[in-house]
């Protein structure tokens, strides 16, 4: 499978507009025409990170972190990063990056914590923005109105909550007159047609407008498609960082840093609050989210699970007596690898390995 087909089933489910503005998501480098067999997914990439992608002959490496950040003025091998670069390069290895819209997206990393966890009926803790959606009315001889209708659908149309292939047709008569230079599917140049048609009206949501219209339009029969296409005023699920989820079952802080050592393996956890404080409602952020705390109060939470809080953070949670649980930076996206994996098995003739390279900077003694 080509990297453009890859890189488009990727961005149809996580989204590169989902990322904050200041990320750097999507191909960092590579050939969209290359042909991918196998790809390794790694929190992130470094020299090792790369020679094992040599070695295991990979075409394409996912990363959570982007491998290239900040601006680069020039790719040379003077620094590591433009070393870095041609050495992938010259291996043909591309490289991806899936950031904040992973961490936003649902089914990204933090829907995964929440499922590893087993913390059901998340909601978003942070919302970045709402779905914009567009109502898609398109008339269609009654002979073609199920391919049309299909079309439609199988591209993305017709989705309202939790239902998909949500339509609605009207049956009608639709009049028009070929000019010259046409070619009518029905009816004759010059000639005023009368033909029996239907009236398609389906919900698209702004991302899938592009792949939406020209599905539709390669499924329709006339040369000259009728369609309008509006803006609603309806908004459409949000989406954010972070989740929160009340819990089915009241467990006590100590119990659940418990929980959560064993099911990310582990040994040590940080902590703020009494450990024996009652716990009914967890917000979660995956990475850094110490800047969460108040929000996940706010939001009726007992406990923030996070990385990177630093000890000021810390202070200020003690006095709004709000728990935390610090399982670090690391521990909390280490998971990607799994999530992402997961998410590539489903597509046909992909190989796809995770990284053995440990990343975690941090040794505890
Ligand atoms: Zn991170």
């Amino acid at each position: 499978m080509n990297l453009k087909s890859i890189i488009r089933k990727i961005e149809s489910k996580y989204p590169l507009s989902l990322a904050y503005e200041w990320d750097n998501v999507g191909l960092l480098v590579g050939d969209i025409n290359l042909d991918i067999k196998k790809i390794l997914v790694v929190l992130e990439a470094n020299e090792k990170v790369i020679n094992e992608a040599i070695e295991n002959k990979v075409d394409l490496i996912i990363t959570h972190h982007p491998f290239i950040f900040r601006k680069m003025n020039k790719i040379n091998t003077n620094d590591l990063k433009g070393k870095l670069i041609h050495k992938l390069i010259k291996n043909d290895i591309s490289l991806y990056s899936m950031h904040t819209n992973f961490d936003i997206a649902f089914g990204g990393l933090n829907d995964y914590f929440m499922e590893l966890m087993e913390f059901e009926d998340s909601k978003v803790l942070d919302i970045t923005s709402n779905e914009v959606l567009y109502k898609l009315a398109v008339y269609v001889p009654t002979s073609h109105i199920e391919s049309v209708k299909n079309a439609l659908l199988k591209s993305g149309a017709g989705h309202i909550g939790n239902y998909s292939h949500c339509s609605f047709s009207s049956q009608g008569i639709g009049s028009f007159k070929p000019l010259d230079d046409t070619n009518p599917f029905i009816g004759k140049i010059g000639e005023v047609e009368s033909v029996e048609e239907s009236k398609i009206e389906t919900i698209v949501n702004q991302k899938k407008l592009g792949s939406v219209i020209s599905s539709m339009l390669s499924a329709h029969p006339y040369e000259e498609v009728a369609y309008d296409l509006y803006k609603l005023e309806n908004k459409g699920s949000s989406v954010g960082l972070g989740r929160v989820s009340n819990l089915k079952e009241e467990v006590v802080l100590k119990e659940l840093c418990n929980n959560i050592k064993e099911k990310l393996n582990m040994k040590h956890i940080k902590v703020v609050g009494d450990i024996d404080t009652k716990i009914n409602k967890v917000a979660v952020v995956t990475g850094s989210g110490a800047d969460m705390i108040k929000k996940a109060q706010r939001k009726g939470a007992d406990v923030l699970v996070t990385g990177d809080v630093k000890y000021h953070d810390a202070q200020d949670a003690l006095d709004m007596g709000m728990c935390v649980i610090d399982c670090g930076h690391f521990d909390t996206e280490d998971i990607f690898k799994d999530v992402i994996k997961r998410f590539l098995d489903e597509i046909e003739g992909l190989e796809v390995i995770k990284s053995d390279v440990y990343l975690n900077p941090f040794n505890i003694i």
